[in-house]
């Protein structure tokens, strides 16, 4: 199936006489005949489920069809795109191990590494996705266990080179986990660019409407745990928790990383997505290429007004031909980037003050990538417990302006801007 049919239709086929739609499974959990058919869910022997903390039927069903979208062999949901995070990381390194960051990620992630994840005993070296070959293979170190990265980084719009990354992973037998989240498999897929773990928020263009918070992982199923086995023990020895379960011989490339993140990291953790907000995301999904395709073509007209307005001092759109991205874009996201937009203009943080005050159809909010126009200040917002330098070395100008363009008639979105603009 290509995207646009798989978006319909991929993770759930209903049989004869059954509901169109996936069904809400609205239940915590789920009866058995016998004890013993109920110990083979316990035991991993049957794929069933036994209670709503650890896997949910509409949860699946949703998974698999992103799953099918970034061309993974398994995926699932969490309760938020950070959980998705959490999860991928510490599925594979524990306290002692380490992590190689692009600098450039989002700023909830970088406080989730840099802050929680070290207090956990994680350690994480922060390279910019441009270093030299050379800085990049300095990062790595004896106990390195994933390379992280965003393929569209968030506010910064950085296009990661995923070959040179995928290759720098491979090289040192860790895999390279991707967030996705800006590009949506609609515009790239990670995975055919070497990458072996993807993850989203799909709070944003995934959702699309400002319903639900989520996240979601999916694995390639192409690295081999058994290949380095000494560096991911949680995948390749015994697992007591489960009678001694080896996940990597039980459930192979294809499916030993998410079933242990749901075995595992699921049942202690408990950040399940509800099942409602499962479904939500599905109706979301049914619309998003054609959402996608609209929020670039609108976010290309903006930039491109943007760029010739001589109120705005900068332009930061990787599908602009001037933006140093402007051919990786071209290679890896040949329909587009995303609809996020940063910019400049005269004043500087002041002017970028003004600007968004006499706005009327883009609106001030934290969110980002979805319907509604929307607009934002990271370094007074979502930036705003980083430092002047952690701001810079994220890729965060402090007068940068982050405009979300929705999927409005873009001339309303255009006279908007302009309107605002001849207030500066
Ligand atoms: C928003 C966002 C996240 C965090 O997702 P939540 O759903 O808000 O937890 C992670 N990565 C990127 C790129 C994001 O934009």
């Amino acid at each position: 199936m290509r995207k646009e049919t798989e978006c319909i239709q991929a993770g759930y086929s209903p049989k004869n006489g059954e509901p169109r739609m996936i069904p809400i499974i609205q239940s915590t959990t789920f009866k058995y005949d016998t004890g013993e058919d109920m110990g083979a869910v316990f035991d991993l022997e049957s794929d069933g489920y036994n209670y709503t903390r650890l896997k949910n039927p509409t949860n699946d069903m949703v998974a698999n069809k992103i799953a099918a979208l970034e061309g993974g062999t398994a995926g699932m949901l969490t309760s938020s795109g950070q959980a998705a995070t959490f999860f991928s990381v510490f599925n594979v390194a524990t306290a002692g191990d380490h992590v190689v960051v692009s600098s450039t990620i989002y700023g909830g992630t970088f406080n989730l590494f840099n802050t929680t994840m070290r207090k956990m005993g994680i350690d994480f070296t922060f390279i910019h996705p441009d270093c030299s070959d050379e800085e990049l293979n300095a990062a790595f170190r004896e106990n390195t266990k994933a390379v992280f990265a965003e393929s569209i980084s968030n506010p910064a719009l950085v296009i990661l080179d995923f070959e040179r990354f995928a290759k720098a992973a491979h090289a040192h037998g860790v895999p390279l986990i991707v967030d996705n989240t800006f590009a949506t498999p609609i515009n790239c897929r990670p995975f055919e660019w070497g990458a072996d773990i993807v993850v989203h928020s799909t709070t944003k263009y995934m959702d699309g409407h400002d319903a639900a918070v989520g996240g979601a992982i999916v694995d390639s199923g192409n690295f081999d745990w058994m290949a380095h086995a000494d560096k991911f023990p949680g995948l390749t020895t015994p697992d007591e928790s489960y009678h001694g379960i080896v996940y990597a011989e039980r459930f192979g490339k294809e499916g030993a990383f998410i079933t242990k993140a749901t075995a595992h990291l699921m049942r202690d953790f408990g950040s399940i997505q509800a099942p409602l907000n499962a479904y939500l995301l599905n109706l979301g999904l049914e619309s998003l290429p054609m959402r996608m395709e609209r929020h670039c073509r609108n976010a290309e007209k903006v930039a491109e007004f943007l760029h010739d307005h001589k109120k705005v001092t900068w332009v930061n759109y990787p599908s602009l031909p001037d933006s140093p991205y402007y051919e990786r874009a071209k290679k890896y996201m040949p329909n587009g980037t995303s609809g996020v937009i940063s910019f400049g203009v005269e004043g500087g943080r002041d002017g970028a003050s003004r600007f968004m005050r006499e706005l009327k159809v883009a609106m001030i909010a934290t969110h980002v990538a979805d319907a509604h126009t929307c607009v934002l200040h990271p370094a007074t917002t979502t930036h705003r417990q980083l430092t002047d330098e952690e701001l810079v070395a994220c890729g965060v100008n402090p007068e940068m302006i982050r405009f979300s363009v929705g999927i409005e008639n873009v001339n309303d979105i255009l006279e908007d801007i302009e309107q605002a603009l001849q207030k500066v």
